[in-house]
């Protein structure tokens, strides 16, 4: 018998083709009467499309969500929806959207309506992380908590195909970890399982036909499945080194996820077997972690941590702090075991 204990976080998920026409009726059922609009530069199209179907429930807009969430930028945006009276937030747009939302919502209490661009995840999560001064605070509550996500396939479709690639490998980074997390559950595990499957379907699909809609349908349900593992249960030795790797070295976040995680799945492998297994039919490939290496490869993606732009010469420090605090991993993390995946990680080799 396996026990467990399950939470889940509640928001309301609507999924569609064209589904951003509903978000003024979801706005208005969750009380909003004044909008602040949130966009950004490369979702211009999606934004003013809200925009128009929002009509004169929107009194303001602002387009210059960052990453990593500088409070700076959320301080001054907060002053803006005080002199509009804004009593409601829309975002459009990908993780560092949705975290200004988030930071927008922790400080005001307003409802959130989030519709990703991307496939981060971060819609379905309560957790937001902060910067301030160069210092990245992470904190979870449930005012953070979007309380609706419309999931729009054609809102994702502007994402140039290497942007599609690493997001999606970013979301499925969440499922992988998910299923051998120490709170690892038969709930999360099936959402997991099904995540990998739609993207080992979306992702080929994407390099065959930028239009296909039912390949990003895939990745886009995948990746709220795998928004809500995260959410859900806590990550281990891949999402550390990706915070390092993005936090201490400046790499962009979803290409980190993609180099790093055949990598990581190769150093669980020994202490998770049927873990791999499972994640290895999902994909319907002999063994996890090559299937996942040859799946990047095959769509483009990224796949040296030297052409993200990190030194060989900073391999020895990222080891020292990917090992500092320690997320609970299946394997025991050692320095030394670190530094030799990242070395492998830096020169690309398939794992075997
Ligand atoms: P992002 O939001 O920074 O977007 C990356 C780039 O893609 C930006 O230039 C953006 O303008 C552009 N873009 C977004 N959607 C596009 C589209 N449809 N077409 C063309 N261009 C588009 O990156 P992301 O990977 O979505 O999110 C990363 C951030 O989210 C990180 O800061 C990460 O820490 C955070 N995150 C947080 C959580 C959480 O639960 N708190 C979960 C996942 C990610």
């Amino acid at each position: 018998m396996r026990a467990f204990v399950h939470t889940s976080h509640p928001s309301r998920v609507i999924f569609g083709a064209g589904s951003a026409a509903g978000v003024a009726d979801e706005v208005r059922r969750l009380g909003g009467t004044r909008v602040l609009l949130l966009g950004g530069a490369h979702v211009d199209a999606q934004a003013t499309l809200v925009e128009e179907i929002l009509g004169p429930l929107m009194v303001a807009r602002f387009d210059g969500a960052e990453m990593h969430t500088p409070v700076l930028v959320t301080e001054r945006v907060i002053v803006s929806m005080a002199e509009h009276y804004v009593d409601a937030i829309v975002a459009v747009g990908g993780g560092s959207t949705t975290g200004l939302s988030k930071a927008l919502a922790l400080r005001s209490g307003l409802d959130q309506v989030i519709l990703p661009t991307t496939y981060a995840g971060s819609e379905v999560t309560p957790v937001l992380g902060e910067t301030s001064e160069g210092v990245k605070v992470t904190r979870s509550s449930r005012e953070i908590l979007p309380e609706t996500v419309i999931y729009d396939v054609d809102f994702t479709a502007t994402m140039p195909i290497p942007l599609a690639v690493t997001s999606a490998i970013n979301a499925l980074a969440h499922a992988v970890e998910a299923l051998y997390s120490e709170h690892a559950n038969p709930v999360v595990d099936a959402l997991a399982v099904e995540s990998i499957s739609a993207i080992g379907r979306g992702l080929p699909a994407l390099g065959a036909d930028l239009a296909d809609r039912e390949g990003r349908s895939d990745l886009l349900l995948a990746a709220w499945l795998a928004g809500t593992c995260l959410a859900s249960v806590g990550m281990g030795l891949h999402h550390k080194i990706c915070h390092v790797l993005g936090g201490s070295f400046g790499l962009p976040h979803a290409a980190v996820h993609t180099v790093m995680l055949p990598h990581v799945m190769a150093y669980n492998a020994v202490s998770v077997p049927r873990v791999m297994e499972r994640i290895a039919d999902a994909l319907v490939t002999p063994t996890a972690p090559a299937g996942v290496y040859d799946l990047i490869a095959a769509a483009g993606g990224p796949t040296t941590l030297a052409e993200l732009g990190m030194a060989e010469a900073d391999l020895d420090e990222a080891a020292r702090l990917a090992t500092e605090k320690p997320y609970p991993n299946p394997r025991e993390v050692t320095r030394v075991g670190v530094r030799r995946l990242l070395g492998e990680a830096f020169a690309g080799t398939r794992p075997e």
